[in-house]
């Protein structure tokens, strides 16, 4: 998918296969028992889950997750044919037939999806794998307390269902001190309680952080995988992923009282020299940046000055020799000292949000696997 030559494109985006394995080896090993899965969802977070996911594969992991039926068709033949690929949204109505013909296991978030699944069990004679969402607390997706119940009391709805797992999902799990983390955990085990033999899946990335109560039988990590720090005011344990280089295109000095890039929204104090670089909103990086963004050249802090542009950004590069930077020179936009969740904090997003933007212009360069 990626055709960009690093001679030919505006950056480089390396990307460590082996630091996402070691991530994974990392929460694994927290685990202990538990299984841990991959969330490869959205592109596995923008770094490709043809790639992504077949490495995480090769370092044991058996479990994936995407979000839609599209995005799991086109993983399958990726993965090894024992490795496990679940459906986050379960199947649109109508098509739960492609379930089976891709091997894919649904989540069934609702009494619609449950029943349709359980008569495509009945029509095909065969017990049909799921998983059963629960909603503890978020309200967004799975079976009300009242629903579940409902299936309790009549458990022929679940015929021809082999149930893999029971779920649900935190609201909350960065913020360690939350208390909605506790009462979704009572409400998770309340619900486990009416299926003795079934096992649990709760913790996303920052679940796992939350100890040991919170694990059950299959954890659901996507973000610290790529590196993004798993708890809010901690540091990060995890591994940097990935390193964003963007190509300077253009050098210039500037008088004091200059202005610089669209609306001139930046104004020199004094003569400065400017450099422009080939990366912009349309990249994925974030017009918000605009004024706020940093770039590093050899660890030297060199701020977004201006607008961000839909193909570049203009830096204040007077901090730097004036020879240090020429035509085709890198600079860092994000590397493992300034981080995803750095790059977020600038602009008041998260990082999972950098990462499902990064662009489709970049060469990208992967590491490892
Ligand atoms: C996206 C998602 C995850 C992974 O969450 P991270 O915070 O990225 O670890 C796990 N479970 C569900 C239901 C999700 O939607």
């Amino acid at each position: 998918m990626n055709h960009h030559r690093p001679d030919h494109s505006g950056a480089l985006l390396s990307i460590d296969l082996d630091a996402i394995c070691a991530n994974w080896r990392l929460l694994k090993e927290m685990l202990g028992q538990a299984d841990c899965a991959a969330v490869v969802k959205a592109d596995a977070y923008g770094l490709d889950a043809s790639r992504v996911a077949p490495a995480l594969a090769r370092a044991g992991c058996g479990h994936f997750f995407v979000a839609h039926l599209d995005e799991a068709i086109a993983l399958r033949p990726h993965l090894p044919a024992a490795a496990r690929l679940y459906v986050l949204h379960g199947a649109p109505p109508g098509v739960e037939a492609e379930f089976l013909a891709h091997d894919l296991i649904p989540v069934l978030n609702c009494l619609p999806q449950v029943d349709a699944w359980s008569r495509l069990a009945r029509t095909t004679a065969r017990a049909l794998p799921a998983l059963l969402q629960v909603d503890t607390g978020m309200a967004r997706l799975g079976l009300a307390a009242s629903e579940l119940a409902a299936i309790v009391a009549d458990p022929g709805r679940l015929h021809g269902i082999e149930l893999r797992y029971l779920m649900s999902h935190l609201a909350c799990a960065e913020a360690q001190d939350n208390p909605s983390n506790a009462l979704q955990l009572e409400r998770f085990r309340a619900a486990l309680a009416a299926f003795p033999q079934i096992s649990g899946s709760f913790a996303n990335s920052s679940g796992i952080f939350l100890g040991r109560d919170y694990h059950f039988g299959l954890a659901r990590p996507g973000a610290a995988l790529y590196g993004v720090a798993p708890v809010a005011g901690a540091a990060n344990p995890m591994r940097a992923v990935i390193r964003l280089q963007g190509k300077v295109i253009q050098t210039r000095r500037i008088e004091a009282g200059s202005g610089v890039g669209y609306g001139l929204s930046w104004r020199t104090a004094q003569a400065s020299r400017i450099a422009t670089v080939a990366v912009g909103y349309a990249d994925g990086y974030l017009r918000s940046l605009s004024n706020r963004g940093l770039a590093r050249v050899d660890g030297i802090e060199l701020p977004l000055v201006g607008k961000v542009s839909m193909d570049t950004i203009t830096l204040d590069v007077s901090a730097l020799p004036a020879d240090a930077l020429q035509t085709g020179s890198l600079v860092d936009l994000i590397d493992a000292s300034h981080g995803v969740d750095a790059v977020a904090e600038r602009t008041g997003t998260i990082a999972y949000e950098i990462l499902t933007s990064l662009g489709a212009r970049y060469a990208r360069h992967y590491i490892g696997g």
